[in-house]
């Protein structure tokens, strides 16, 4: 592997963040979210990290990932996917007991056809747009599919196992969207169970509600971004306020360092030029490696912080698609070779995936999910069951077709 960077990933770090996020939400059990490849992190070795953190559920957008995870070997946890267009494989997700969120009366009917035709009983979770105004049936279309739906339970193609929704404004818990979207789901669960259904499950949390609404807990909270360790709720409190450790470290080995004098513009534009004698570092990759080119730097406005030895220094001038430069000062002693690290765990005061995210005007979840499958994953932590995670992990990502995978 000649690749000059990876992204090295903590699963010890992921399976600690779910057992602080079940402490966070004592009463309800967790549905680590692993949409996005996890948020980049690896699906499958990050799912079998969030399990031995104590997640009982895993919660996939897609559906192939939802299948990928069963692929793996993933038979035990309950498997929850919600966002497919019509046509989707719904009888292979019946067939491989995924639990199918259910937004249309016309996602209702073609589950009860699937269901039908594969002779099983699909668990279908209600999805209620409460007010986020995305996914989901808005309350209306609640009471006209609910009979639809009764009228299947009682043939058996379905059982109606849970409800759910989302909230628009969970980062910001004191936000009177919070509570007026509390109320219709409640009103939603109470005309749901007095019909006639045995709900396994209502949900409303994401990591900003768990961590801030404990009165929305419910029975199942749907953490994503706090189970990778970055704080939903940067505003309010860091990754360590919430006992989350960063899972991802981003790192690469300078490719070049040369001295150049004052005066020497630096990438492309010349947004950046030296104001003395200087030793300029190139890293190795780019936005096409998921580095935010809205990260540049100019003279007046560091770019994305890198750690170089025991500072930290802005990427000078443009990002370019595989490349940025440091200006690593006149008295630099680095060597091509030596590792810089554009984020990690913060600890000792490096850079994190939140500061890239300020930089680029963006949120964490950006950072992270954008570091492209070209750059290798590496695992780390959980020991011993290592080399068979990234194993798994390659051949889920090569079965999903995305693209060169995990690293030993
Ligand atoms: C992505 C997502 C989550 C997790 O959100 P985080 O903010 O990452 O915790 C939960 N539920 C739904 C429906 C989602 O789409």
């Amino acid at each position: 592997m000649s690749f000059p960077a990876r992204a090295v990933v903590d699963l010890s770090a992921i399976a600690s963040n779910v057992r602080s996020l079940r402490a966070h939400a004592p009463t309800a059990q967790v549905m680590a979210v692993v949409k996005a490849d996890a948020y980049g992190h690896g699906l499958v070795p990050a799912a079998r990290a969030a399990l031995a953190g104590g997640a009982t559920w895993l919660g996939a957008a897609q559906m192939d990932e939802a299948l990928a995870l069963r692929a793996a070997g993933l038979s035990e946890p309950r498997v929850l996917t919600w966002l497919y267009a019509p046509g989707a494989p719904l009888a292979r997700a019946i067939e491989a007991d995924v639990d199918l969120a259910v937004s249309s009366a016309a996602a209702l009917a073609e589950v009860v056809a699937a269901a039908r035709l594969v002779g099983r009983t699909a668990r279908v979770h209600l999805k209620v747009d409460t007010g986020l105004g995305r996914n989901g049936l808005t309350p209306a279309d609640l009471a006209d599919v609910l009979p639809a739906g009764l009228r299947a339970q009682a043939d058996g193609a379905l059982a109606l196992v849970g409800i759910w929704s989302h909230l628009a404004f969970a980062d910001e818990p004191d936000h009177p969207t919070v509570r007026a979207q509390h109320g219709v789901f409640a009103d939603a669960v109470r005309l749901v169970e007095s019909a006639g259904a045995a709900l396994e499950v209502r949900h409303l949390a994401n990591s900003a509600a768990t961590l801030t609404s404990p009165q929305v807990h419910y029975d199942l909270v749907r953490p994503g971004i706090a189970v990778y360790g970055l704080s939903p709720v940067p505003q309010l409190g860091s990754s360590a306020d919430f006992g989350l450790v960063p899972a991802m470290t981003f790192e690469a080995e300078l490719a070049t360092v040369k001295r150049v004098p004052a005066g020497h513009g630096v990438s492309y534009a010349h947004q950046y030029v030296t104001s003395r004698d200087t030793v300029l570092g190139v890293v190795p990759v780019g936005y096409a490696d998921g580095v935010p080119r809205h990260a540049s730097g100019t003279p007046e406005r560091p770019g994305g912080p890198v750690r170089v030895g025991d500072r930290t220094v802005g990427v000078a001038g443009r990002v370019c698609m595989d490349q940025v430069v440091l200006d690593l000062g006149p008295d630099a002693t680095e060597q091509p070779g030596d590792r810089v690290e554009l984020f990690g765990t913060g600890a000792d005061g490096g850079p994190t995936a939140e500061d890239w995210a300020r930089v680029a005007g963006t949120i964490s979840y950006e950072i992270v999910t954008r570091v492209s499958r070209g750059v290798p994953r590496e695992y780390v932590g959980l020991d011993g069951a290592v080399p068979s995670l990234a194993a798994s992990s390659a051949s889920a990502s090569a079965g999903a077709g995305a693209g060169t995978g995990a690293a030993l």
